[in-house]
């Protein structure tokens, strides 16, 4: 609860976007997960003072801080579990491309794909592309590090950040890094808050690292009757001197859920989507090396993009895979896991035989090119139970075989109770030493990742 002290301070500092209204609590209290904690306010931040005393006020009268963007994660990390204050950066929106440095400089409310189409404007890029860029913001993807299809030849959010600017659980201000280069003067903590899920500090400002904008993209789909074929093709691709912008894999189960959505028919066991870049020429015998390559490993059909509206057409199936999938059941669990590419096959077979063993839908697709799998439990109601078995059957395994229970969705709540067992004790309590040192009082997004 916010003491009535703090609340009357907490107007004094947001004013009119200081909300305590029921329908401001509702929209604020869940994220994609829907899972659902009523916070007792939201407030608006439109400067960083604002956010500095808001977390001064919070030390002082004890009440927890939530910091949030568009409330996309897949975590939970938005989620206001013990109540108290969620502080929305979605009105931070200034935004400058220094196109000389290549550099953008950015508040965290920006909306990601906006940060990209204004880089492209220039002729530059900026790579990261989760699938939800169109409503997630800056500020949710450096604290969750997300990551995207166009990561594997061009890495994840933490690879783009050249500086920081945060404010700590205490209200105290640092600006790490600002807009160079290169920078090694002192410890890495610009890695420290990058994925910090917004339990160290809270980001106001940062400096992102843009790259020239590749010429020409283009796109093609392979078809196999069995993952194992799939799998093996894409180990085939990506040990051949090609290194694909995008190189994804859809199974059999998301497959005829997408070819009844848009009402087309695919039959197969596993497709890749493929994507290279670079010049026209480059693009052109890129794409004629994969056909040769792919030929090999008995595709039942393979599509290429020979036109813009093919390329869309390409990845189109691949963006409908969500809203097809959401179509199967009332609900969907989510995980996102990662394994050595090579076991992927294993990990698809694994998978699908806790589906069967707790009579569960269960539809994979994801990241091949990173070993980056999004294992969808496509449930009832009434299958919560199982489902939770399942899932923690599923991270066991990963454990034990060297993989991550997440690639780039996070901790937040939902996975809070295995992170223990993926780091080991030392890690953990390192971890745990850290948070604690940097909130004493436990008032930044209390209830995540521990
Ligand atoms: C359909 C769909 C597709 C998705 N696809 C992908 C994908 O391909 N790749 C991927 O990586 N993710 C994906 N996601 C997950 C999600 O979009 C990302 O995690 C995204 O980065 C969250 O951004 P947000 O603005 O919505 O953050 P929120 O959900 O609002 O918050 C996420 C976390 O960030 C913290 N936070 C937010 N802003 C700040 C800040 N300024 N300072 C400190 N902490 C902050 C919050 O406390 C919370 O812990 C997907 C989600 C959906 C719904």
């Amino acid at each position: 609860m916010i003491p009535e002290e703090a609340r009357k301070r907490l107007r004094r500092i947001f004013g009119k976007n200081y909300r305590e209204d029921l329908p401001h609590l509702i929209t604020h209290g869940s994220d994609a997960t829907r899972i659902f904690f009523m916070p007792d306010a939201v407030a608006f931040a439109e400067e960083e003072a604002q956010v500095a005393e808001t977390l001064k006020l919070a030390n002082q009268f004890g009440f927890p801080v939530i910091p949030r963007g568009s409330g996309t994660g897949f975590s939970g990390g938005a989620v206001p579990v013990k109540g108290g204050l969620v502080l929305s950066l979605t009105k931070m929106r200034r935004l400058i491309i220094d196109q000389e440095n290549m550099v953008a400089v950015t508040e965290p409310g920006v909306i990601t794909e906006e940060l990209q189409r204004e880089a492209e404007k220039r002729g530059l890029f900026y790579p990261p592309d989760p699938a939800s860029l169109k409503n997630s913001t800056i500020g949710g993807n450096l604290a969750e590090n997300a990551g995207g299809p166009r990561c594997l030849k061009y890495g994840v959010t933490k690879n783009y950040v050249l500086g920081l600017r945060v404010v700590l659980p205490t209200g105290e201000v640092i600006e790490l890094g600002r807009g160079l280069q290169k920078n090694v003067a002192g410890y890495d903590l610009l890695g420290l808050f990058v994925g910090s899920e917004g339990t160290l500090g809270v980001i106001t400002k940062a400096w992102l690292r843009l790259i020239p904008k590749p010429q020409v993209q283009r796109s093609m789909r392979a078809d196999f009757s069995s993952v194992s074929d799939a799998s093996r093709a894409a180990t085939a691709v990506l040990t051949s001197g090609i290194l694909p912008s995008a190189l994804e894999f859809v199974d059999q189960k998301s497959l005829q859920a997408v070819g009844e959505y848009l009402k087309i028919e695919i039959e197969a066991g596993a497709s890749l989507i493929i994507q290279v870049d670079g010049d026209e020429g480059s693009v052109k015998n890129q794409i004629e090396k994969l056909q040769r390559i792919i030929s090999g490993f008995s595709p039942l059909k393979m599509v290429v993009a020979e036109a813009p509206e093919d390329e869309e057409q390409v990845w189109k199936l691949r963006r409908s895979i969500s809203p097809a999938i959401n179509r199967l059941k009332p609900i969907k669990v989510n995980e996102d896991i990662v394994v050595p590419r090579s076991l992927i096959p294993e990990a698809v077979d694994f998978i699908y035989s806790l589906g069967e063993k707790y009579g569960l839908l269960v539809v994979v697709f994801g990241h091949m090119g990173d070993g980056n799998l999004h294992v969808n439990f496509m449930i009832e109601e009434d299958q919560r139970e199982e489902t939770e078995k399942a899932v923690e059957e599923l991270f066991s395994w990963i454990i034990e075989n060297g993989g991550a229970i997440s690639g780039e969705h996070g901790i937040g709540i939902t996975k809070a109770k295995f992170l223990r067992a993926q780091l080991g004790d030392e890690a953990y309590l390192l971890m745990k030493k850290i948070k604690n040192l940097l909130d004493p009082n436990g008032i930044l997004n209390p209830g995540k990742l521990f």
